[in-house]
């Protein structure tokens, strides 16, 4: 049996731990209203050593941070990650982790922390799953294929959109009222698909793929 990783509240009383949590707080700049956005990374034991290493991801933006694809660390495996939710409480904003956090935390087989203005939260797994074995990322495989490029499009968001409704709203009219419109950019264009989200309501809606330069619908499918 492989032996086990460090556990969430081992992680989060040790020094190295906490001075990168201090550091992605700090560089997150949440007091600044311009530029305050996400920071944090990827969190490694080394099981011969005990070492612990931490690796920062890129700046995210205000709402996201990619981690999605941890470095490897010779020697170690990934333990944890972390990131910060810089938007603070007094203007509105939850610091709490969101429910994307807590879906990713636990597709991702490794407890997430949470730096925020309230202190720091974890989600996911109480330790890496399965033990100090396999990939030395994450321990769960991710979804494939839906690898988002952040950049910025000719198309917005909400042309997008638009586009999207100007075929489907003729179609389905009133019946889209029940669906959630999800819009995201993604490597092939923007995909704005309507999904039945109400828990144990059958149903579905078209999906599209609208090319970001030139605003052509590359594909459709009519989903129920
Ligand atoms: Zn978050």
């Amino acid at each position: 049996m492989a032996p086990d990783a460090p556990s969430a509240a081992e992680l989060e009383t040790n020094p190295v731990v906490q001075a990168a949590f201090a550091a992605a707080w700090a560089d997150s700049l949440a007091d600044d209203q311009a530029l305050r956005h996400e920071e944090g990374g990827f969190i490694y034991y080394d099981p011969t050593t005990g070492d612990i290493t931490v690796r920062r991801a890129m700046p995210g933006g205000m709402l996201y941070l990619n981690l999605d694809s941890p470095p490897t660390v010779p020697g170690s495996y990934l333990v944890a990650t972390h990131h910060t939710h810089a938007f603070p409480a007094a203007l509105g904003h939850d610091p709490s982790p969101s429910s994307d956090d807590f879906e990713e935390a636990d597709g991702s087989g490794v407890p997430w922390f949470v730096v925020t203005e309230l202190g720091v939260l974890v989600v996911g797994p109480d330790r890496r799953v399965g033990g100090l074995t396999g990939p030395p990322g994450y321990p769960i495989k991710g979804g494939a294929a839906m690898s988002a490029t952040v950049m910025t499009p000719t198309v917005t968001r909400q042309q997008a959109i638009l586009i999207a409704e100007a075929d489907a709203v003729p179609l389905f009219g009133n019946d889209l009222n029940v669906l959630t419109l999800e819009a995201a950019l993604h490597d092939d264009g923007w995909h704005v698909e309507y999904h039945m989200r109400r828990p144990r309501w059958a149903g579905g809606g078209p999906h599209y793929v609208i090319d970001a330069d030139t605003g052509v619908i590359k594909s459709k499918k009519y989903y129920q």
